[in-house]
């Protein structure tokens, strides 16, 4: 505050009461009622100075339980932040591990989902991921018109490969024949499966009887590339007989297919072995 300032009057508080009591004085002298007007007025400011400590002490009260309050709810609001950051975590935690899990499950299923499908010595697809595909395959050509082509492959002498050069030979042999045969399957749709033993299946989907045979000479021209000696052969080298066959998927089902490549692979073995059988 600026006490220089013409605005700003500076008083001196007791010249000021001192000034008072005078004028009181002289105001007594003049009027006799005035004692009693002023005893009423300090009696009555006494009153409201009572009523205002008063107020003032349960204001003060008021702002102690307030502060209180205030500082529970800002502990409780700590703990309850602290515990939803906890919670958080825990709830990230099994979230983290929900998804791990279900991967792994996931995975898992897959995995022996893939495998009921395979056979475990070629990784070719099993018997019954080739009736599967089979089913398929033939409802397609049915609803489309197309040819649906199976060619039945067998070992020839295989059991006396076996005999000679024992059962682990064997296996061996057989990984390198599915992977010669796999070799020759350019087309996507195209599957090769291991049917039984020795025996294996190559489905062609939209291929003509033509078409078949084709494959089926391709298959024994790799075969003869192959070279895998066979002692107890005429050929002195594993060979194939094939049975070949392709059909318009009608009212018959497919079951019609495979007895009519059984039945060519048959006629391939009658005639001698090392052959393929695509008509009668
Ligand atoms: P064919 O020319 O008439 O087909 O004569 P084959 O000896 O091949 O036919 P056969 O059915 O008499 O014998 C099949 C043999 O294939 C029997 C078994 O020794 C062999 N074989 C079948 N499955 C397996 C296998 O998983 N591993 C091995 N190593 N040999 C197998
Ligand atoms: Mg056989
Ligand atoms: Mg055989």
């Amino acid at each position: 505050m600026d006490v220089n300032s013409p605005y700003v009057k500076v008083l001196d508080i007791e010249q000021t009461l001192a000034d008072l009591n005078r004028t009181v004085d002289q105001l007594r002298q003049e009027r006799d009622d005035l004692e009693i007007a002023l005893t009423t007025a300090v009696e009555h400011g006494d009153a409201i100075e009572s009523q205002l400590e008063l107020a003032n002490r349960q204001l003060q009260r008021e702002i102690h339980e307030r502060r209180g309050i205030e500082q529970q709810l800002r502990r409780l609001v700590a703990t309850i932040t602290e515990k939803s950051r906890d919670l958080e975590l825990v709830l990230q935690t099994i979230t983290e591990h929900s998804d791990q899990m279900d991967l792994h499950w996931l995975g898992r299923y897959i995995e022996s989902e893939n495998t009921a499908r395979r056979d475990p010595l070629t990784g070719l697809a099993n018997r019954r991921l080739l009736d599967e595909t089979m089913s398929r395959e033939w409802a397609r050509g049915r609803r489309q018109r197309q040819w649906v082509a199976m060619l039945l492959c067998d070992v020839d002498f295989f059991k006396s490969y076996n005999d000679r050069h024992g059962h682990q030979a064997g296996d061996h042999c057989l990984v390198r024949i599915a992977g010669a045969l796999k070799g020759q399957l350019h087309r996507e749709g195209d599957l090769i499966a291991r049917y039984g033993g020795e025996e294996f299946v190559l489905l062609l989907p939209d291929t003509d009887e033509t078409g078949a045979l084709r494959v089926a000479e391709t298959v024994q021209a790799s075969f003869e590339q192959l070279q895998i000696p066979h002692e107890d052969s005429p050929w002195g080298r594993i060979t194939l007989s094939i049975g070949a066959a392709s059909m318009m998927p009608s009212h018959q089902d497919e079951a019609a297919l495979f007895a009519e490549v059984d039945r060519r692979l048959y006629m391939a073995k009658q005639q001698g072995r090392n052959r393929v059988i695509a008509s009668d």
